[in-house]
């Protein structure tokens, strides 16, 4: 790996325009933020090693046994473990939620990061990226998505797609990819790019079996050019 590989690729606006064609996200522009951030933060500390239906079961359980987080907030952690068990890891994830509640509550004096909207994206990220359980790809997803900051969140179809493009190496992190990834593309392009990405490594640019026969990016990906996979 060298420095080079670092720099904004040359294909990076060519790809993203590609993609957009294929899949069509920055012209949706869908709106997927929450209009309390504090639920899009639990909603997406309870994604975590599980899938997107077990995840969402988990939150209504837990928001039609607490509609307001200040009841939430006063239940025990065996409480809140029962609810959002389906969504799995729920000893860990009930206790890193009531010590995000008290933070929250101690930063704002209300349940609420409504008032993270005001605060610069610098300061955003620091802050939720201190939480207790919220590591960088959880931060970056509230901060596009439910405060409307600057972030791009990087998943694991993301890293996969980056380290295929040679965007980044296999030894690069997808936190240095967020980094890396929010200085290359244009802020305009974050959330349908995002979305985008993730679509393609759904679809088409899959973890075990890529459809690079299918994939108009294949003239402009090494991966393929190295792998000839079809
Ligand atoms: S050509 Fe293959 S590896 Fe490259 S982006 Fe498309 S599906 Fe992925």
């Amino acid at each position: 790996m060298t420095d080079e590989l670092f720099q904004r690729p040359e294909n990076i606006d060519k790809v993203f325009g590609i993609l957009e064609e294929l899949w069509g996200n920055e012209a949706k522009n869908p709106d997927l933020g929450h209009e309390e951030p504090l639920d899009g933060l639990i909603l997406t500390l309870l994604s975590q090693n599980t899938n997107d239906t077990n995840r969402d079961r988990g939150f209504e359980a837990l928001k039609t046994a607490y509609p307001e987080w200040d009841a939430a907030a006063a239940a025990t952690k065996e409480e809140i473990a029962d609810c959002i068990r389906v969504a799995g890891l729920a000893n860990t994830k009930s206790e890193r939620m009531l010590l995000i509640l008290e933070k929250v509550r101690e930063t704002f004096g209300l349940y609420s990061l409504k008032g993270l909207k005001e605060w610069s994206d610098e300061d955003a990220r620091a802050y939720l990226g201190a939480l207790p359980g919220i590591g960088a790809k959880t931060a970056a997803c509230v901060m596009l998505f439910d405060l409307d900051k600057s972030a791009f969140p990087v998943d694991t179809h993301i890293a996969r797609f980056c380290r295929r493009m040679e965007w980044a190496s296999e030894k690069t992190a997808p936190e240095h990819m967020q980094s890396l990834l929010e200085a290359w593309v244009p802020r305009e392009r974050f959330l349908g790019g995002h979305i985008n990405i993730i679509e393609h490594g759904r679809n088409l640019c899959s973890a075990r079996k890529p459809r690079c026969g299918k994939c108009p990016l294949a003239g402009l990906c090494p991966y393929f050019t190295k792998t000839g996979a079809l």
